[in-house]
């Protein structure tokens, strides 16, 4: 396919502006071009079918199956848009007066409200855009609460092998260092290596469940006892809140801040870096540390002031209010659910991980024993070693049977990590279909295992050089 430069042809415009009727005011010489922008030449029509023929070249969640784990590519229910897309909504300027918003702020309100509620937190936060941001944002709350007690000796955050890869960058990031504890072989934390880690330098732990291999770690009252007891706090990665919410809350659980990951749970599509919202929720002695705007207390009415801080804020970590559509979103879709259907999601989301996982169990064994929860792991370590196909090999021959791959090399503590989570929006129809995929690929394995290293077969782009395509990134056109 060309790209649109290369279809420009000089002197070809679609502009529809009348002639200019007033007199030219040329810009300041420091803010004018030196030399006209370099935009391509086309006509409306060419626009057109150029960008739908984009469109026809990617694979997102309506297109099919998209099994990718930890990153929740469910259906996110249409309704949620049309009602984030409302003009008094979307026509909002974050620097208007404060009484022209009142619709806006009573958004927010009852999001923090029902949030709050399903995380059992006390105040809730949506100035972060991500839920990498929120771990941040969480961890500075950490730092600033030990701050305050003048206790300056903790400044190491245990982090359990099983954690998605953002925890230890957010701890870093927030000017901690990181003490990794290895699991057990039941993929859950490992009692005694916890014990001998926390201490008088620990200033908390982050702990991401269900953690990276789908499982709810059942020791979980424990491990934050044993944090409370070092006097560190405890951190929640809640970005998968979807396998749990309704059914338990961390903060029942001894959790003193969570991120939810607005964008995976509560209903905004993401991917391709749209935007995103990783609400930050924390009990109430933390709520002082909170960023300056963008919190709401659970329990406010809409139309209270502002809480007010004591000056202990961590400052801003985001202009305004946050994304505040996602938001919005968030709340139509905890509205269309209402009480009695949010745990609903969470069992659906459990239910078909583990529909599929029974379904592969005896060719595709997954890595760790027991039930899981939104997720599951499988390994193609012995299957590389028996016939030479790798965890790649069977993502890309997925490709080929119209799915999205899985997510792939990922906890790195399983081997040829195969991580699927199909999540709660999929019917028995499609995973059983995913099944038979996986089945085919397994025979093609057995048979033919050379093929799949041709594969996929069927797409735009076959294999592309996965390390070429990291480490030398071609981002922008550079005419031939
Ligand atoms: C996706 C995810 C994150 C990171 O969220 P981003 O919005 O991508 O920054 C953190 N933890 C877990 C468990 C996740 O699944």
């Amino acid at each position: 396919m060309k790209l649109i430069f290369e279809k420009s042809k000089a002197g070809i415009s679609c502009d529809v502006l009348p002639p200019c009727d007033v007199p030219d005011a040329p810009l300041s010489p420091q803010t004018a071009r030196k030399q006209p922008a370099r935009l391509p030449c086309l006509d409306e029509n060419q626009i057109s079918r150029h960008y739908s023929a984009l469109s026809k070249r990617v694979f997102g969640v309506n297109d099919g199956f998209y099994p990718l784990g930890s990153c929740t590519m469910k259906y996110n229910p249409k309704i949620n848009e049309e009602l984030a897309g409302l003009p008094g909504f979307t026509g909002v300027h974050p620097l208007q007066p404060e009484y022209t918003t009142r619709g806006c702020q009573k958004v927010l309100e009852l999001a923090a409200q029902y949030l709050c509620e399903i995380a059992g937190m006390d105040a809730m936060n949506f100035q972060p855009a991500a839920g990498a941001h929120g771990e941040f944002t969480g961890l500075l709350l950490f730092k600033a609460y030990h701050e305050s007690r003048g206790d300056a000796a903790r400044k190491k955050i245990i982090i359990p092998d099983s954690a998605h890869g953002t925890n230890p960058a957010s701890a870093v990031m927030a000017g901690f260092s990181v003490v990794n504890i290895a699991s057990g072989p039941d993929g859950c934390v490992d009692i005694e290596a916890l014990k001998s880690a926390a201490g008088p330098d620990t200033a908390g732990l982050m702990l991401t469940n269900p953690n990276t291999v789908g499982i709810f770690d059942p020791n979980i009252l424990e491990i934050t006892r044993i944090v409370h007891e070092a006097g560190g706090l405890n951190y929640y990665d809640g970005a998968n809140l979807n396998a749990v919410m309704g059914i338990a809350r961390p903060g029942d659980m001894g959790f003193d801040v969570v991120h939810l990951n607005l964008h995976k749970s509560f209903s905004t599509p993401h991917g391709g870096g749209g935007p995103g919202s990783g609400a930050v929720g924390c009990k109430s002695f933390l709520s002082p540390f909170l960023p300056v705007s963008g919190t709401c207390l659970a329990g406010t009415s809409a139309g209270a002031p502002a809480p007010s801080y004591s000056g202990q804020s961590i400052g801003r970590v985001r202009a305004f209010q946050g994304n505040f559509l996602v938001v919005a979103r968030a709340l139509a879709y905890l509205f269309t659910l209402g009480k009695e259907n949010i745990p609903e999601v969470a069992r659906n989301a459990v239910l078909n991980a583990n529909y599929l996982m029974e379904k592969l169990r005896e060719k595709f064994p997954s890595a760790y024993p027991g039930p899981c929860m939104h997720e599951f792991v499988i390994s193609l370590e012995k299957m590389k070693a028996a016939h030479g196909v790798s965890a790649l090999d069977l993502a890309k021959a997925l490709q080929d049977r119209g799915m999205h791959p899985p997510t792939i090399y990922f906890p790195l503590i399983v081997h040829e990590a195969v991580m699927i989570e199909p999540t709660e929006t999929e019917s028995k129809e499609t995973l059983d279909e995913a099944a038979a995929a996986f089945l085919s690929i397994y025979e093609d394995i057995l048979t033919d295992s050379e093929s799949l290293r041709d594969a996929p077969r069927n797409t735009v782009i076959r294999r592309p050089d996965e390390t070429q395509a990291a480490r030398k990134p071609v981002l922008r056109y550079i005419a031939p």
